[in-house]
């Protein structure tokens, strides 16, 4: 991996999780960081643009495998939930 792999200590990846410059490694999650023209800043680090990696992973892989097309990455945001205490959760839904 050279330096422009990564964006501080986050792996650069590309919108279908490919490791810039590769195929078949993917990062997904908070170790790594789609950048665009839309997002310069990549996504937040955060719970729910993780778990839609998570889903998206698996089909990109398989799609790899057989040879058909990659699907981008397309965040939803469904909102932000934080714990400010133990029984104190705070809850953004300002896009429901
Ligand atoms: C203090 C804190 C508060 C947060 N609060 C919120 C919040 O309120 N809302 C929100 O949406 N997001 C929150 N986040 C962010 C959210 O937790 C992360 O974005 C999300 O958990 C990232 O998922 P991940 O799979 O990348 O990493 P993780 O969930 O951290 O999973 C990584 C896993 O890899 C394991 N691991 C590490 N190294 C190795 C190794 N060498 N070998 C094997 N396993 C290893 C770890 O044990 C861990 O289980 C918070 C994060 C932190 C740190």
């Amino acid at each position: 991996m050279t330096e422009e792999t990564f964006v501080g200590n986050r792996i650069v990846i590309n919108e279908f999780n490919q490791v810039l410059n590769t195929r078949s490694i993917f990062a997904i999650r908070d170790v790594a960081s789609y950048i665009s023209k839309e997002n310069p800043k990549g996504f937040p680090m955060l719970a729910t643009v993780e778990q839609q990696y998570g889903k998206q992973l698996p089909n990109n892989s398989i799609n790899l495998i057989k040879e058909k097309a990659l699907q981008s990455f397309a965040y939803k945001d469904k909102g932000t939930m934080a714990t400010t205490d133990r029984r104190k959760p705070v809850v953004n839904l300002t896009n429901w």
